[in-house]
């Protein structure tokens, strides 16, 4: 059995931490290679080392004066260092850091040593092999990340390491300069390597302890989803729910490796799994609910419309001129509602206007903002008649007006739009009558 486990920031951020992860990687043989974020928080007004870096670098790349953040950083680590009694001495690496920083070698460079001195940390910790993640992770001349070659390169070099620490967040390209991920890569690090070693598992320690059924901030306490599969969390997390990086699912799906969520504060509990499909039944019938504010819907009215072949296209031709994405697009025999987010769209909206005056000579155009979506997503809800229903009657009830709905053919999400103003009562009201009164 091999397992790969990645641990973000506020799971690093200090050497009591280190300590909690160190426990949580021996307690489990198969914990093989580890994936270590930059640390992070270690309380809500704490700084995140991977932003001092930046802060520092820019500072001390444009002439500024750097030594205060550059000292703040150094503590960071030396705290961690104590705290665990490590013979590890980083001044070597800050001098060459410094200098770098001098030299002007790039953001990169300067934001991915954040995670690299920590897994210096973490291997010697562990006993484990350090392997800069430079010399495995690899992206193409113009920065895009080489999937196929780091895979194979990566698979030949773990293959006879038992045990190894892999810093996350960067790699190299060919000519050795070092490029990152984006913010919270460190999560595809992690996938990455799960994938190149064939992994059983790919467990992912942060400090929650799982992915919640809605967001705590609109419900009080949520369930914590067990099983969900890629496709729900795409479905999720495009409306916003976060807690993996976006791009962390595809490596490790391609492999049908599963990732478990797990919380390095309470690893008592089960967390979240990640799967690609499974017969396990949802808890509830919907898995989560997720929604964003700031859409406005553009409807356009047009006697015949249905008749009237390309007439699609031609309106969808004058979103794309704008670079303007369109959300959904519900529609009835002669009205077609676009749905776009509000702020790519105020600043083209008289020129979108316009253009499709021009494009289809429509009856009529009709701009509503401030409006809200809502995903309600669950695989079970192909099986279970009533879910659009029973979602409708808990609006109703709530007195909430729904002003759109869309529900893919797939059945695994149906999307309301509502005013913004009743954005969180609606998700409340949804919950509630799948989750309160399922329990
Ligand atoms: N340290 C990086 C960040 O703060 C990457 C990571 O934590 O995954 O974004």
């Amino acid at each position: 059995m091999k397992k790969v486990v990645k641990f973000g920031g506020s799971s690093l951020a200090s050497a009591r931490q280190f300590k909690k992860v160190g426990d949580i990687i021996r307690a489990d043989k198969a914990r093989r290679y580890v994936i270590p974020s930059a640390p992070g928080k270690r309380s809500s007004k704490d700084e995140k080392v991977t932003d001092l870096l930046y802060a520092c670098y820019d500072a001390a790349s444009s002439g500024e004066s750097y030594k205060k953040i550059l000292n703040k950083i150094k503590e960071r680590y030396s705290e961690i260092i104590n705290g665990l009694d490590l013979n590890v001495n980083l001044d070597h690496e800050f001098e060459r850091i410094e200098d770098n920083f001098k030299k002007g070698v790039g953001r990169d460079y300067a934001a991915s040593r954040g995670e690299y001195l920590n897994g210096i940390l973490m291997a010697a910790y562990l006993g484990y092999e350090f392997i800069d993640a430079a010399e495995v992770i690899f992206f193409d001349d113009n920065g895009a990340f080489e999937a196929e070659l780091t895979n194979r390169e990566l698979s030949e070099r773990l293959e006879h390491v038992e045990r190894a620490v892999i810093p996350g967040f960067y790699g190299s390209k060919h000519d050795g300069t070092i490029k990152t991920f984006s913010r919270g890569g460190s999560d595809v690090t992690g996938s990455i390597v799960a994938r190149a070693i064939h992994a059983d598992l790919y467990e992912n320690w942060t400090d929650v302890s799982g992915f919640l059924v809605t967001d705590p901030r609109i419900v009080e306490n949520p369930e914590v989803i067990e099983t969900i599969t890629y496709k729900e969390l795409r479905e999720l997390a495009y409306m916003g729910a976060s807690v993996l990086h976006e791009d962390a699912i595809f490596p490790v799906r391609r492999e049908g490796i599963p990732i478990n969520i797990r919380n390095t504060n309470r690893p008592e509990d089960k967390g979240t799994l990640i799967v690609e499909s499974t017969c396990r039944k949802p808890r509830y019938t919907i898995t989560g609910i997720a929604g964003k504010k700031g859409f406005c819907s553009i409807n356009i009215e047009k006697a015949m419309m249905n008749a009237e072949v390309g007439f699609g296209r031609k309106v969808l031709g004058v979103f794309e001129k704008y670079g303007i994405s369109f959300e959904h697009m519900p529609s009835g025999i002669d009205t077609m509602t676009i749905l776009v987010h509000q702020d790519e769209f105020v600043e083209y909206e008289q020129s979108v206007i316009a253009g499709i005056h021009r494009a289809v000579e429509p009856d009529r155009v009709d701009l509503e903002s401030d409006l809200a979506l809502i995903a309600v997503v669950g695989r079970g809800m192909k099986a279970t008649r009533g879910t659009a229903g029973r979602i409708f009657s808990a609006l109703a009830h709530a007195r909430i007006n729904v002003k759109m709905i869309d529900q893919g053919s797939s059945e695994l999400n149906i999307i309301i739009g509502v005013r913004n103003a009743d954005f969180e009562a609606a998700v409340r009201a949804i919950y509630d009558i799948f989750i309160e009164t399922e329990i």
